[in-house]
């Protein structure tokens, strides 16, 4: 018997936000694909959950995919969760989800938290029509480029951007996009959670002055 990859959703803060199921199949799993092994321990510590742990990142993603499928197609049951929320979410999961796929090994998932869905029904912005954009890039050319693609965009659209960034994304997002309402989250779930709902220019005043800490989610 082929065994089944369980994506599964984990907390992207406040651990409380597991569910029932996602503690059920990391506990029946015979082993966990983790993005960061030292977070998961948190997690699967605080829930007694003792699977074995295995490495699956950016930089042995390649090499560690053999090894999954191998296991897959012996008939172990394998989870793959990501450092926070949705794995396949800007994070490496989506090369061994796909490859799993093709390979018609038996994929389900378990859902929960994603940072970007939470941001977006707390921005404030309309929901019906969306677009993940994900990260920008960290070069300046590559990231105005793609902002000049998306001016035309009319649906509401979703960033991810890390601390040191942030700063520089709004720069450029006032300078090609313009003076726009938007929102951006920080934190969710955790105790510093914070929704800034204005225009550009205020924001970036407003981080300016209080300085950038923590995870961001820009809806535009
Ligand atoms: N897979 C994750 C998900 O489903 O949201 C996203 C992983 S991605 C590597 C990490 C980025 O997600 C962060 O840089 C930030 O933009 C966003 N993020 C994750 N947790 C967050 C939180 N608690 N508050 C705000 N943004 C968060």
């Amino acid at each position: 018997m082929i065994g089944t990859l369980h994506i599964v959703s984990t907390p992207i803060g406040n651990l409380g936000d597991i569910t029932l199921r996602a503690i059920e199949t990391l506990k029946s799993v015979d082993l966990i694909a983790a993005e960061d092994t030292r977070t998961t321990r948190k997690l699967t510590t605080r829930f007694d959950i003792r699977t074995p742990l295995t490495s699956f990142y950016e930089h042995n993603k390649g090499t560690k995919a053999d090894y999954l499928i191998k296991a897959l197609r012996e008939g172990k049951n394998v989870a793959l969760v990501s450092e926070a929320g949705t794995p396949g979410i800007s994070d490496p999961g989506f090369s061994i989800i796909a490859r799993a796929i093709k390979e018609d090994i038996p994929v389900t998932a378990i859902p929960g938290p994603s940072a970007s869905i939470m941001a977006l029904v707390l921005s404030g912005k309309p929901t019906h029509k969306f677009v993940f954009e994900g990260f920008l890039s960290n070069k300046s050319g590559a990231r105005r480029k793609r902002l000049e693609a998306l001016k035309k965009e009319e649906r509401t659209i979703i960033f991810y951007e890390s601390p040191h960034r942030i700063l520089k994304m709004l720069k450029d997002l006032l300078e090609i996009m313009g003076d726009k309402e938007i929102a951006v989250a920080r934190e969710l779930t955790k105790k510093f959670e914070e929704v800034r709902r204005g225009r550009v220019s205020e924001i970036l005043d407003y981080f300016n002055t209080k300085g950038v800490k923590g995870e961001f989610v820009v809806v535009v």
